[in-house]
C-alpha cells in the first residue's frame, strides 16, 4: 500500500509534483535551491492548498481540489522537522516533548510517560527539566525528533535537519535519525543537500528540478549513475557495497578490501569517494596507506577538461569504479579502453558508511 500519494501543481511557484511512496519508505529529495522540495513537504503537511491535486496518506484523502477536500494540517498525522529546532521557548524539555500527546487528549500522566520514553529513544533523559535556551544546537535536534515522534506520526517529514547544524553535532543526528527511521519502519522523505544523508538513510532518491520530479530511484543507483544533471554534479561517486570489518576496512561480497575511515566496523557498509581522489597508475605504487586496484579500462569519457575512466562492472553488477583524469595523464601514459592500469586512492579520501537497508 501506498503510504503517500501526490499529484499537485502550484503556479505561482512553477510547481507540478507526482509522488508516491511506499509505506515504510525513506525517500531522499535532491535539488537546487528553489527547486520545490520545500513546497513538496508544506503540500503533504497540510500548510499549503495546491491549484489542482490530490494527496493520500494512507487511506485518507487529505487534499483534493476538485471535491474541495483540505483536512488541516494539524489533522494529518504529519510531523515536520526543520532545520532550526523550534521548540516552544516557554516549555521545558519534556513539556515540549509531552504537548502533541496532550493535545490528542492523552492525560498528563500518559503524556509524561510517552515524552520519557522518547527522550530515552534520543538519548536526552538527562535534558528532560531544561528549557529550550539552554540547549545546544544538537541537542534541540534531539529534542525537537523527540517531540515529532511523540505526536505518533504517521509520516515523517524532514526539511534539512541536520544543515543547521555545526559539523561536530550533525553525525550524532544523523545516526540517531538512522536508528528512529529504520527500526521502526516509518514512511519519511527527508529533503538534504548532503550525500551522506541520503546514503545513510533512504532508501530511494527523488531529484526535483525546476518543481518537477526528474528522477526517482533506489539511492545507490541514482547516486551512483545519475541520470539528471544536477544528481550528476553532487552525486557520480564511487559507491562500493559491502561489509565494514573494522572502523577502516570494508570487504566486498567478491573478496575486495577497502580501506579508508568510517564510524561503523559491523554490518553493511559503502565505501564513498570521488572520481578525482583516484589516481592511474601502469605498475602498482607500493607507498601507503593507499588503495590499490588492478584493472582494465572499459570506458572513457571526456568531461570538459577531465576525461573520466572507468573500470568494468563489479562482480556483484554494480557499476565500476570511475577515475578523472587529465588528457595530459591519458596522453602521457596512452590510456585506451583495454588497458590493464592500478587505479589508486589514499585510504584518506575514502568515507566508510553505513549504509541504508
Ligand atoms: P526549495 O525548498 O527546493 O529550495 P521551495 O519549495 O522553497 O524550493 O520553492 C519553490 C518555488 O516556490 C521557488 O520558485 C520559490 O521562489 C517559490 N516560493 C517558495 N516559498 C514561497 C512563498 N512563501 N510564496 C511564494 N513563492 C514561494
Ligand atoms: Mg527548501
Amino acid at each position: 500500500m501506498s503510504a503517500i500519494e501526490l499529484a499537485a501543481t502550484i503556479d505561482a511557484r512553477g510547481v507540478s509534483l507526482d509522488l508516491d511512496v511506499d509505506d515504510g519508505e525513506v525517500v531522499a529529495v535532491l535539488g537546487p535551491n528553489g527547486a520545490g522540495k520545500s513546497t513538496l513537504l508544506s503540500l503533504i503537511a497540510g500548510l499549503l492548498r495546491p491549484d489542482t491535486g490530490r494527496i493520500v496518506l494512507g487511506d485518507d484523502i487529505v487534499t483534493d481540489t476538485r471535491a474541495g477536500t483540505f483536512v488541516p494540517a494539524h489533522a494529518r498525522g504529519v510531523a515536520t522537522l526543520n532545520q532550526k529546532a523550534l521548540l516552544f521557548p516557554h516549555l521545558s524539555v519534556e513539556a515540549n516533548v509531552a504537548f502533541s500527546p496532550r493535545s490528542r487528549g492523552i492525560d498528563r500522566r500518559g503524556s509524561q510517560k510517552i515524552a520519557r520514553t522518547w527522550l530515552d529513544a534520543v538519548d536526552a533523559r538527562d535534558l528532560a527539566a531544561r528549557m529550550p535556551s539552554q540547549l545546544s544546537g544538537g541537542q534541540a535536534q534531539r529534542i525537537a525528533v523527540a517531540r515529532a515522534l511523540a505526536a505518533d506520526p504517521r509520516v515523517l517529514l524532514l526539511d534539512e535537519p541536520l544543515s543547521a547544524l555545526d559539523v561536530g553535532a550533525a553525525p550524532a543526528v544523523r545516526r540517531l535519525l538512522r536508528t528512529v527511521l529504520r527500526e521502526q519502519k516509518r514512511t519519511a522523505i527527508i529533503v538534504t543537500h548532503d550525500l551522506l544523508d541520503a546514503l545513510a538513510l533512504a532508501d530511494t532518491v527523488v531529484v526535483v528540478e525546476g518543481g518537477r520530479i526528474v528522477e526517482r530511484g533506489p539511492t545507490a543507483e541514482v547516486l551512483t549513475a545519475p541520470r539528471s544533471a544536477f544528481a550528476a554534479n553532487i552525486a557520480g561517486v564511487n559507491l562500493i557495497g559491502g561489509t565494514a570489518h573494522t572502523t577502516e576496512t570494508l570487504r566486498t561480497s567478491w573478496g575486495l578490501t577497502v580501506h579508508g575511515h568510517g564510524d561503523t566496523d559491523n554490518g553493511a557498509a559503502v565505501a564513498v569517494f570521488s572520481p578525482a581522489a583516484v589516481a592511474v597508475h601502469l605498475v602498482p605504487p607500493h607507498a601507503s596507506p593507499r588503495n590499490v586496484f588492478e584493472t582494465t579500462i572499459a570506458e572513457m569519457d571526456i568531461h570538459g577538461a577531465t576525461v573520466r575512466l572507468r573500470a568494468p562492472d563489479n562482480p556483484d553488477g554494480s557499476r565500476g569504479i570511475a577515475a578523472d583524469v587529465t588528457p595530459a595523464a591519458v596522453a602521457d601514459l596512452e590510456l585506451e579502453p583495454g588497458k590493464r592500469v592500478y587505479f589508486v586512492v589514499k585510504s584518506q579520501e575514502v568515507a566508510l558508511h553505513t549504509a541504508s537497508r
